[in-house]
């Protein structure tokens, strides 16, 4: 693995943390903990759900939650369709309207678009010139038969925070219940959903040190009775989410979460500095603009856009690695939907690159970030355009 560009990409998936490797495969094999956790007549099944249980108290622990409010999902893809289907089902033919934003991630935007189609109505919130959804925003939106609002804690592609305390406030005056996809906060933002005004919130495991394919959703009691399964065959999970509960997944997410939490104020502070670093850097060059609050946003995501200058995407690549759009739509060649409803064009999103940090950014890959980035730039072909 000789001569890989430096991986600044933690925002689409991270690697998996040693040490939760080590919880995972012990989970596995016929010497470890492989039994099925809804085995409950033999210790193999029982050991197995102990796995199960103190994975679902350290998720719960890091977000301020207890244990009984979270249900394993696949991922957080598969949390955001059972908050918005699951919310929308119990609505049994009364229809009704759900809140959402331009710049959610497609797993909100796609099944929002599904639910419309089904006869919902829905309103997408265009974000404000820093890509944030005020509570203000929220509440001018609401209607009479709003029973659903779906916002993002941290966005994917500008590291933006929204407000979700302010507009949980809103949301709950009202009677309507609040969906959080929080894959971004989860480990870079202090959660406390004891004291937070949010129903329903979507985690994944990839994007905190765990393994893909494992994810949750936390349903917090306004919400419970307001859900329906997606997912049907054996009442797993309180009946919200049936299936064979994957323990070597579980217990590294448990793990992944444990873990987070324990290096939250080293690594966020660590994390902070280096984009400051890097960020000193790029201020000696005039053509990097940076989207979204520079003020309300992590410090592990980062977006710049290249203003008037010729940018050298394939010789940027060939040293670093990230993201113009986030990964879920890396397949198709469309301008991000989040830069778009900021104003950008497709111009300015060709010229955009998405860097995030992470556990294992170090301060020299920074330095050569920096420097590959000014290399990747020149000034635009003025001299060419004056010659004519
Ligand atoms: C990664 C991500 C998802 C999807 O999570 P998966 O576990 O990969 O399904 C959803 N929302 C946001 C904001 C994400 O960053």
């Amino acid at each position: 693995m000789k001569n890989l560009p430096l991986y600044f990409d933690y925002a689409a998936t991270t690697p998996v943390d040693e040490r939760v490797i080590e919880v995972m495969v012990e989970c596995l094999g016929k010497a470890g903990n492989f039994g099925n956790p809804a085995s409950g007549s033999h210790i193999y099944g029982q050991q197995a759900q102990q796995a199960v249980e103190l994975a679902r108290r350290q998720v719960a622990s890091l977000v301020g939650a207890s244990a009984e409010q979270i249900v394993w999902t696949s991922g957080a893809t598969e949390s955001n369709n059972l908050a918005l289907k699951g919310v929308a089902q119990s609505r049994a033919g009364q229809g009704g309207h759900i809140i959402t934003s331009r710049i959610e991630h497609k797993a909100v935007l796609d099944t929002a678009g599904q639910l419309e189609q089904a006869g919902f109505s829905v309103t997408c919130l265009a974000p404000d010139a820093q890509g944030l959804i005020s509570p203000q925003a929220v509440k001018a939106a609401l209607r009479d038969d709003t029973f659903l609002v779906s916002l993002m804690l941290v966005n994917n592609e500008l590291g933006t925070l929204n407000d979700v305390v302010g507009i949980g406030e809103q949301v709950r005056r009202h009677g309507a219940l609040l969906h959080v996809d929080a894959a971004q906060g989860a480990g870079k933002v202090a959660i406390d959903l004891a004291s937070w005004p949010v129903d329903l919130m979507s985690f994944s495991a990839h994007k905190v040190y765990g393994p893909k394919g494992i994810g949750a959703l936390y349903v917090g009691p306004r919400a419970r009775s307001q859900l329906r399964a997606q997912i049907h065959g054996g009442g797993h999970e309180g009946g919200l989410r049936s299936g064979t509960l994957a323990t070597h997944q579980i217990a590294a997410m448990g793990a992944a979460f444990a873990l987070a939490g324990e290096v939250f104020e080293e690594e966020t502070a660590r994390i902070r500095r280096l984009q400051r670093r890097l960020l000193a850097h790029l201020a000696d060059i005039p053509y990097v603009g940076r989207n979204g609050s520079p003020q309300q946003c992590i410090a592990h995501t980062l977006s710049l856009t290249f203003i008037n200058a010729d940018f050298n995407r394939q010789a940027l690549s060939q040293v670093l690695a990230f993201s113009s759009t986030s990964a879920c739509n890396s397949a198709s060649t469309a301008p991000s939907h989040v830069l778009l409803a900021l104003g950008r064009d497709a111009e300015a999103a060709r010229q955009t690159i998405r860097l995030s940090l992470g556990r294992y950014t170090t301060e020299q890959d920074v330095e050569q970030a920096a420097q590959a980035i000014k290399a990747s730039l020149s000034a635009p072909a003025f001299w060419a355009v004056a010659r004519h």
